[in-house]
């Protein structure tokens, strides 16, 4: 049993029965049976189902919005701008899927054809984390079904009821139960799968676990798709115009969801000759954010979703104090019930902390005063994971030297966390393999197949 929390209350709200090995075994014995009709439906067919399940988000939205904000703590106007993100994402794959997967003449040699024509890989295993339950699940589910997979789909422990809706409304929208598929239960059912004969997996989530996967399925040559954590820096340049609205923009990247954004601007590098200048900007945005409760419509800063979560935040503070960091904001638990931490910047901290390093994911900051671009430059690519980073600067070549150098698979200039359904997402090194959205979203989700075709 998964006792399920509201991070906002602490409260325990429900305990749910975890999916059984031999019932997990069942579901995908029938996934991998249903795979074949689905993916003789033709492509039109599968879409009108996406359709329709876009459809119904639209229509559910404030109840979707409401569960999600329970499952997670997430205030509840950022429940509701996921959802809106989630249903943009499922557009563009129906917008896009005709073109991407028609079967195509390459060349016409002599008497022979060469034809390349697009295959879905079977059942398609999708783990999923809880912090964007909508839009991570989207990059997979919706690409995977329309290509002609089957999937099953394991929801985060953290965000079970929000995944559950997912599923129901996927049914309600004609996609067969046994194409789309709920598997309930936390690490060690996502560990059971792994087991089973998937014909690929996508995750998303921690590296810890991303690494456990891919060694788990390595023997059975599989792809895989692996979307993990970061640690993303932003580098504030001494040649930006309008020092205030980049501090409330590298706010906004650091605090947005507590923190909680595998993209989330999670170490900040200032140019000293605005150093002193930002520092009190940069504050007074996040001394502006509303903490409270999430259903409330101005609350800005809700708990984190999961309190054992709260550790790590303090061991993170103390290890940046204990190594000379000095704390300009916050520093600790909110002395209320649920999952809540004060807003937290610490400066003048080395960039060998935990703080510097290690995945925060929550609303605790380090700052650095840095004396030159190749000084940031060095201090941002030190650091093992390779999602994203983030240039202010007034010059664009400027911003895009620097963003060249760093081995991340997003760059940003005068804006961060920022996902577009057009453009790859992918983690380098510790950040991930492979890449969701985007064209290359879609062809994640089949194998190529060549043929030769002659006329005799
Ligand atoms: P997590 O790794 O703890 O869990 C993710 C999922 O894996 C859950 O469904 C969990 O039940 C399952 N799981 C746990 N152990 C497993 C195992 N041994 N085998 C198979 N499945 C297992 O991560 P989380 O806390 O849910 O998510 C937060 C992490 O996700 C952060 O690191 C964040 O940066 C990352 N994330 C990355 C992206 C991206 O696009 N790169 C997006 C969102 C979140």
């Amino acid at each position: 049993m998964i006792d399920v929390f509201n991070p906002a209350t602490g409260e325990i709200r429900r305990s749910v029965a975890e999916d059984t090995p031999v019932v997990l075994a069942q579901k995908f014995a029938r996934a991998k049976e249903a795979q074949k009709s689905w993916a003789s439906l033709s492509l039109q067919v599968r879409i009108q189902c996406i359709e329709a399940f876009r459809a119904l988000i639209e229509a559910e939205k404030p109840i979707l919005a409401k569960v999600l904000t329970l499952d997670v703590g997430k205030p509840i106007s950022q429940s509701l701008s996921e959802i809106d993100g989630a249903r943009a994402r499922a557009a563009f794959f129906v917008e896009q899927a005709p073109a991407l997967l028609r079967e195509g003449t390459i060349r016409q040699t002599g008497n022979t054809r060469e034809v390349l024509a697009y295959e879905a890989h079977g059942v398609v295993v999708c783990i999923s984390a809880w912090n964007y339950p909508y839009l991570v699940a989207m990059n997979v589910i919706i690409p995977a079904l329309i290509a002609g997979n089957s999937v099953i789909y394991k929801p985060s422990e953290f965000a079970l009821q929000t995944g559950e809706h997912i599923a129901s409304l996927m049914h309600k929208a004609g996609v067969p139960e046994d194409v789309f598929v709920l598997a309930i239960g936390g690490g060690s059912v996502g560990r059971e799968l792994t087991k089973l004969a998937g014909d690929a997996y996508f995750f998303t989530g921690s590296h810890a676990t991303g690494v456990a996967i891919a060694q788990a399925i390595s023997s059975r040559l599989v792809p895989f798709g692996l979307e993990l954590g970061g640690k993303d820096p932003a580098y504030v340049a001494d040649d930006v115009k309008n020092l205030d609205a980049v501090a409330a923009s590298v706010a906004d990247g650091c605090f947005y969801n507590s923190g909680q954004s595998c993209c989330a601007i999670e170490r900040v590098y200032v140019n000293r000759a605005v150093y002193d200048a930002f520092l009190p900007l940069f504050l007074k945005h996040v001394r502006s954010f509303v903490i409270g409760d999430p259903f409330d419509a101005a609350t800005y800063l809700g708990p984190v979703a999961r309190a054992q979560h709260l550790d790590m935040l303090d061991a993170h503070v103390a290890d940046a104090i204990a190594h000379g960091g000095r704390l300009l904001l916050g520093g600790a638990r909110i002395e209320r019930a649920g999952n809540y931490f004060e807003p937290t910047v610490i400066v003048d901290l080395p960039n060998h902390a935990r703080l510097m390093q290690e995945e925060t994911f929550g609303p605790v900051k380090g700052i650095i005063a840095v004396d030159s671009d190749e000084e940031a430059l060095q201090k941002m690519a030190d650091c093992s994971y390779g999602l994203t980073a983030a240039v202010y600067s007034q010059d664009e070549s400027r911003g895009r030297s620097i963003l060249n150098a760093l081995d991340t698979g997003t760059g940003y200039w005068n804006c961060c966390d920022r996902v577009s359904p057009y453009l790859p997402w992918s983690g380098r090194r510790q950040s991930g393999h492979g890449a969701t959205l985007s064209y290359l979203g879609l062809l994640a989700f089949v194998r190529p197949k060549a043929f030769h075709l002659r006329r005799i």
